[in-house]
C-alpha cells in the first residue's frame, strides 16, 4: 500500500521570510491537500548563531498572510513533536551514535588548525577540497578511548570511497554522483548539535514525511542523505526538487536584484491570492494555459512530475500585472475590507497619529501631513533632493553611506523598533566617522521625502523596516543619478 502523503518545508529561521519558502510551501500544500495529506512546517534552527526568534515568527506571519496553513507545526502541535529541531538534540544524539556503532560514521578528531592546514595545502595543489579521512582509520575501541577521554571530536559519516552513488529525483530520474567527489560530512558537531544533513534526514523519517518537495539548491545534499537512510535501513522518500527562482539575468532570486522578503510584498499590497497564482506559475503551466487561477484550482490540477524545470524568472512587472488583475476583480466593498485590513487599518493609523498629531491643527490637515506614511515609492522634489545630500559631503559618499548602513546594518536588524534602529545607525556614524547631524538628514530625506518631520526612529519604526528600505535604496540610486 503506498504511504499516506506527508509533506513538510523546513525554513531556517535566520532572516525576513523568503519569497522562496512561499513558493516551496505552495507546492508541499497543495500536493498534500490533492491526496488528503498533511503538510507539517517544521523550524530547522539548529544553528544556533544564526536563528533568531523574530524571524521564526515572521515566517509564521507571512505564510498565514499567504493562506498556506500547516497541520502540524511548533506553534501547532501534532503527533510528531517537538517540531523546532532545538528541541530535538537528544534524539539526533542517539541516532548518531547508532551509526558509529554500525560503523557507518566515526569520531574525527582533527583539530581547525589541522583541517586549516589540509584546506589551503588542497588549494595550493588545486586539488579537491574536503575531508581526507584522517579520523576514519582509527580503531574503533582506540577513538572510543578518546572520547572517553573528553577529547573533542565531531561524528561523520563514512561515505563510500569507489564506485557512484545513484540517487533519484521525481523531476529529473536519475542522477549519479561519483563517490570521489562527496566529504565524509560532519553529522554531529563538537558541540553535540547536528548538522543539517542529519537532523533533516532523521526529522524526515521520524515525521513520517512520503515527498521531500524543496529547492534544486539541496540536490547536492541528495546522495548524503540517500547514504544516510541506507545506513539507518530506513525506505527513501520520494524527493522533488523545485526549480529555483531567478532574477532576470537567471543568477538565483537575490535581494540585490528582486524584493525577497515576503514582508516586502505585504507591505507593498500586493495581494495574496495574486502572489499564490503568480508563486504556482513559477513551477507549473496549466493544462490549458490559463494564467489566472486559485488555490483550489491548482490543488485540482496539479501534476507534481509536471513541473517544469525551466528556471522561472521571478518578474515584478508581471507579478504587478497579475495583481492589477485581482485588484479589479473586487468588488468595492471588498476592497475596502483589503485596505481596512493593511495601511488603513486602525492599528496602523493608531500608530501613525501620534507622530503627526503636533503638527495639525484640524483633521484636514492629517493627509498632507501624513501622506508619506501611505504611500509606496517616493518622488523627491528639489528642495527635497538638495537635502538629501549631506552638509558638506558629496553626492558619492552620501550613496556610499546610506547604502552601507543598509546593507550591512539594517538589512539583518530583526526587530525594527526605534530604540533598536537609533542604536544601529549611532553605532554606524560611530565607526564610520559620520556625525548623527549630517547623516540623518540624508535619512530623513530618503525614509519620508522631506527635511520636516516626526521624530526620526519613531518615524522609521512606524513605516515598517520594508518600506524604509525600499526607500533607502531608491535614494541611493537617486544620489548616485546627481551629477
Ligand atoms: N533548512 C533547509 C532550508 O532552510 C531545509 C531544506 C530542505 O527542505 O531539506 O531551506
Amino acid at each position: 500500500m503506498a504511504r499516506p502523503v506527508r509533506t513538510r518545508i523546513a525554513p531556517s529561521p535566520t532572516g525576513d521570510p523568503h519569497v522562496g519558502t512561499a513558493y516551496v510551501a505552495l507546492f508541499n500544500l497543495a500536493f498534500a491537500r490533492q491526496h488528503g495529506g498533511q503538510f507539517i512546517l517544521r523550524i530547522e534552527d539548529t544553528d544556533q548563531v544564526r536563528s533568531d526568534v523574530a524571524s521564526e515568527a515572521m515566517i509564521y506571519d507571512a505564510l498565514r498572510w499567504l493562506g498556506l496553513e500547516w497541520d502540524e507545526g511548533p506553534d501547532v502541535g501534532g503527533p510528531h513533536g517537538p517540531y523546532r529541531q532545538s528541541e530535538r538534540a537528544e534524539i539526533y544524539r542517539e541516532h548518531a551514535e547508532r551509526l558509529v556503532a554500525s560503523g557507518d560514521a566515526y569520531p574525527c578528531f582533527c583539530t581547525k588548525e589541522r583541517l586549516d592546514a589540509l584546506r589551503a595545502e588542497q588549494r595550493e595543489k588545486k586539488l579537491a577540497l574536503g575531508y581526507d579521512g584522517h579520523c576514519r582509520s582509527i580503531p574503533p575501541q582506540e577513538a572510543e578511548r578518546r572520547r572517553k577521554a573528553g577529547e573533542a571530536h565531531v561524528i561523520r559519516l563514512a561515505m563510500p570511497r569507489e564506485g557512484e552513488s545513484v540517487v533519484r529525483d521525481l523531476l529529473r530520474g536519475v542522477i549519479r554522483f561519483p563517490n570521489e567527489q562527496i566529504d565524509d560530512q560532519v553529522l554531529l558537531k563538537s558541540d553535540g548539535f547536528p548538522t543539517y544533513h542529519l537532523a533533516n534526514v532523521v526529522d524526515d523519517h521520524l515525521m513520517e514525511v512520503s515527498h521531500v518537495i524543496r529547492a534544486e539548491e539541496w540536490i547536492s545534499s541528495l546522495p548524503k542523505h540517500v547514504r544516510l537512510y541506507e545506513a539507518f535501513g530506513w525506505d527513501e522518500p520520494v524527493f522533488c526538487h523545485l526549480p529555483l527562482l531567478r532574477n532576470a539575468d537567471r543568477s538565483k532570486i537575490s535581494k540585490r536584484k528582486n524584493p525577497v522578503s515576503l514582508n516586502y510584498y505585504r507591505r507593498a499590497g500586493f495581494l495574496p491570492e495574486a502572489m499564490l497564482n503568480y508563486l504556482a506559475l513559477m513551477g507549473w503551466t496549466m493544462p490549458d494555459e490559463r494564467e489566472e487561477f486559485g488555490l483550489d484550482e491548482f490543488v485540482d490540477e496539479l501534476k507534481l512530475e509536471g513541473v517544469t524545470l525551466g528556471g522561472p524568472v521571478f518578474d515584478l512587472a508581471k507579478l504587478t500585472w497579475l495583481n492589477g488583475r485581482y485588484m479589479r476583480r473586487l468588488e468595492p466593498a471588498e476592497l475596502l475590507a483589503r485596505l481596512r485590513s493593511e495601511i488603513l487599518s486602525d492599528g496602523y493609523l493608531l500608530e501613525v497619529l501620534p507622530l503627526v498629531r503636533e503638527r495639525i491643527d484640524t483633521l484636514d490637515a492629517f493627509m498632507e501631513y501624513s501622506q508619506f506614511f501611505f504611500t509606496g515609492d517616493l518622488t523627491y522634489d528639489d528642495a527635497a533632493r538638495t537635502k538629501l545630500v549631506a552638509k558638506g559631503r558629496t553626492a558619492p559618499q552620501t550613496a556610499k553611506a546610506l547604502r552601507t548602513l543598509l546593507e550591512d546594518h539594517l538589512d539583518g536588524l530583526m526587530e525594527w523598533s526605534a530604540e533598536n534602529l537609533e542604536e544601529v545607525v549611532r553605532g554606524f556614524c560611530e565607526a564610520s566617522g559620520w556625525t548623527p547631524k549630517e547623516l540623518f538628514m540624508p535619512i530623513r530625506v530618503a525614509v519620508t521625502g522631506s527635511p520636516a518631520t516626526p521624530p526620526l526612529f519613531e518615524t522609521m519604526a512606524v513605516l515598517g523596516k520594508e518600506l524604509c528600505r525600499r526607500r533607502l535604496r531608491n535614494a541611493v540610486t537617486e544620489l548616485r543619478s546627481m551629477k
